[in-house]
């Protein structure tokens, strides 16, 4: 799959009908949530129907003017959070399961093969469905022209702080040839340092990020002391609040940016790459500005690590974060340790280790642990108990296989971060 972002330009009525549309993207995936709350045993059939009857209500007039099949695609992001949210449960997943819950500021709408036309030359798109959106010119640095209509499966109308922009999904998979050295590395991502590697390599936080984070720092403290509590909100504020979204659209561009190109860099320089799970959520309980901003690169590093990991044909794993520190990486004793603690010392076999190194001794054996349960588990094995299944359950969140069409879901995982949607499948280079 591959993604190709081309801002809209249109007039002032474009962009508001363009707003109308998502709006009503939003509103039935809210109504589809509710539905499912409200009746026992609803199926992804049923959430179908539901976007039917909805068109054909007259108490929402609004609903029938959205293209059918972009209807369904939001009764699709309804069923694919319910889905999440089993899914979590059922593997006991630590931590909050994400209870599916309603949007209040969808930022996008997505439609299929239907509601839109491109024009001869792919310099503009017609959006042909009931909210008469009309013809609109693509600003791309990219070229839809190479590519056949019939490529594009998706278009996703997304609003961002500096205007409205189109993505086309295109049906392409991308492979690229890997030299195989036998090289494997364990990565640990930090506050201080982008990652450190199991060598000791450390990859720093550039300078211009540190820039602009103190920057919305800046115009955050600004926004907060011009809100006015319970009033409507003064021009002064407004304008603030511009000026912090702007803020945090260019950063979140910088770091998908960086994201991108440091992973690439580590796949095609690994065979096998293992790195801790999870840590982001942890991270995320404390709501330090730094930390989400750090958090949200991890994660978007992670993402784009898989995405190339499939493109290269390398392994990544993601394993569970449990002890990687305190268990001893030569005979398990359970070693503890502050933060301060530098060094890894057993007082049971003797091994004087760098913590750093410890871990990443246990997380290299965590990740070999899940390849080989991966390797040897079958389809079979799923239904000669339930353990098993567990087992395999377990295999298929932890071992990470790089699916790049959960890329498209992005939206809905990341709902942690408040700011400008970064361009999620933005354009793999
Ligand atoms: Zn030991």
């Amino acid at each position: 799959m591959l993604v190709i972002e081309a801002k809209l330009k249109g007039t002032t009525t474009q962009y508001s009908k363009l707003d109308e549309a998502i709006r009503t993207g939003q509103f039935i995936r809210n109504t589809c949530l509710r539905y499912w709350e409200a009746n026992i045993g609803v199926t992804r059939n049923d959430l179908q129907k539901l976007c039917s009857v909805l068109a054909k209500n007259k108490e929402t007039p609004w609903a029938k003017k959205l293209n059918s099949q972009a209807r369904q695609a939001q009764a699709d992001r309804a069923w694919s959070a319910i889905q999440r949210f089993y899914e979590n449960c059922r593997l006991e997943k630590p931590g909050k399961k994400g209870y599916p819950k309603d949007k209040k500021f969808s930022r996008s709408v997505e439609y299929k093969n239907s509601g839109w036309k491109l024009s001869y030359d792919r310099r503009q798109i017609t959006f042909t469905d009931g909210f008469k959106v009309g013809t609109m010119d693509l600003w791309s640095s990219r070229d839809l022209v190479c590519y056949a209509e019939k490529q594009i499966s998706r278009v996703r109308v997304i609003r961002r702080a500096d205007g409205y922009y189109a993505q086309f999904l295109l049906d392409w998979d991308r492979r690229e040839k890997h030299e195989f050295k036998g090289k494997m590395t364990v990565i640990d991502l930090g506050l201080k340092e982008f990652y450190t590697d199991s060598d000791g390599n450390t990859v720093e936080n550039p300078k211009y990020l540190r820039k602009s984070e103190r920057r919305i720092k800046m115009l955050q403290r600004r926004v907060s002391k011009k809100h006015i509590k319970g009033k409507k909100q003064s021009n002064r504020y407004q304008k603030a609040r511009q000026a912090l979204a702007l803020a945090n659209l260019k950063i979140s561009r910088q770091r998908e940016d960086r994201a991108r190109k440091e992973a690439l860099a580590l796949v095609k320089s690994n065979d096998l790459i293992v790195y801790e799970d999870l840590k982001i959520q942890n991270m995320v309980k404390n709501h330090h500005l730094a930390k989400s901003i750090s958090d949200a690169s991890w994660y978007q590093f992670t993402q784009w690590l898989q995405y190339f990991a499939k493109v290269h044909g390398v392994i990544v794993i993601a394993v569970p974060p449990h002890n990687t520190t305190v268990d001893c990486s030569c005979c398990q004793a359970k070693v503890k340790k502050t933060l301060s603690t530098r060094t890894h010392k057993c007082s049971a076999c003797g091994t004087v280790l760098d913590r750093d190194h410890n871990a990443a001794k246990n997380i290299l054996a965590k990740g070999f642990k899940l390849l080989a349960e991966y390797l040897n588990s079958t389809v079979g094995h799923t239904e000669s108990g339930a353990k098993s299944s567990k087992a395999q359950g377990e295999t298929n969140l932890w071992l990470k296989n790089g699916d790049v069409l959960a890329l498209s879901w992005l939206d809905e995982l990341r709902t942690k971060n408040s700011w400008e949607s970064p361009s999620r499948f933005g354009t793999p280079n």
